[in-house]
């Protein structure tokens, strides 16, 4: 398998340059693009790596499937009366579904459905950005886990268009909580670094019926399991979810740092990473080397 991980490295880090880190804020525009991590675990606890898989990066967007995971934990099939679970076909930071929609986002992982989220986990939790920390550094068995400052601040120095939406949702009466501190959250949540072996063995229960190894906790049970994998794989790239599930075909979740996760159910869970997005603002090398490695293996789970 790492002979494998090696050759599809070296076939997609030529495609470095062709792509545009996320610049939407400075901190995460200083990132060097010149880098590429990929790490596979498997449910019997094997892991396989190559490039700078135990680089850190801004987890962002992937943070979502962390948010989601929590509050479905507690609000179980009543959360659906505040977030849809239908692709939106329309970029990640888009406001103009929420207008036609009275209010409710088209699903959890879009800006405005992870808002959403983020205020139903605020009404959960005293302190919501330390319990998802606890949460994550559990799943990935890393207890040095931490949100970068620095982008968090500046996420929020930027929040125009994020208080946008979530004020939306508020006059339409889906928002219960105060904006500003829900935005807080869900930036220090985006903010927080993880590599991409962190990630691949902190969505193992993904691949494994809910069930984590490392905490040895069943974090969802195997029908809310294949659930969220239904909803990542049809709209965890955002605009670009068809694509990825023509390319790809399984189901992910990326982020504007250039990390990708993905999962081949009941088998393994993997991150891929690498700084520059395409016009979706998903990794361009990422989604590549993952192409690369389901062709390769045959892990569509389109049969
Ligand atoms: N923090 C980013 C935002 O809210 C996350 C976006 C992403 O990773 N797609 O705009």
């Amino acid at each position: 398998m790492e002979a494998l991980l090696q050759s599809i490295e070296k076939k997609v880090r030529p495609l470095i340059g062709q792509g545009k880190v996320a610049d939407y804020i400075p901190a995460l525009a200083q990132v060097d693009p010149n880098q590429f991590g990929i790490a596979i675990y498997s449910n019997d606890g094997a892991l396989y790596q190559a490039g700078q898989a135990d680089t850190e990066f801004s987890i962002q967007s992937i943070s979502k499937v962390f948010s989601l995971t929590l509050a479905i934990k507690h609000y179980g099939e009543d959360m659906w009366q505040r977030v849809g679970r239908e692709p939106s076909g329309n970029p990640f930071n888009s406001l103009v579904q929420l207008e036609y929609e009275s209010g409710v986002p088209r699903n959890p992982f879009i800006n405005a459905g992870a808002l959403v989220i983020s205020d139903m986990n605020q009404s959960r939790f005293a302190a919501p950005h330390y319990a998802m920390r606890e949460f994550i550094r559990r799943l990935a068995d890393n207890p040095n886990i931490t949100s970068d400052k620095l982008v968090s601040d500046s996420e929020y120095e930027f929040r125009a268009r994020n208080a946008s939406m979530a004020y939306l949702m508020k006059a339409f009466g889906n928002f219960d909580n105060d904006v500003e501190a829900v935005l807080h959250n869900y930036f220090d949540n985006c903010a927080v670094r993880m590599n991409c072996i962190d990630l691949a063995k902190a969505f193992s229960f993904l691949a494994n019926k809910g069930f984590s190894q490392h905490s040895n906790e069943q974090i969802l049970s195997p029908r809310e399991t294949t659930q969220v994998n239904g909803l990542l794989a049809t709209s965890g790239l955002y605009d670009e979810a068809g694509n990825f599930a023509y390319r790809v075909g399984l189901p992910g979740k990326s982020g504007v740092g250039g990390g990708i996760i993905a999962i081949v159910p009941n088998q393994f869970s993997m991150c891929v990473w690498s700084p520059e997005l395409n016009k979706s603002g998903n990794s361009l090398a990422g989604m590549a080397a993952l192409e690369a490695l389901s062709e390769s293996i045959g892990w569509s789970v389109f049969g």
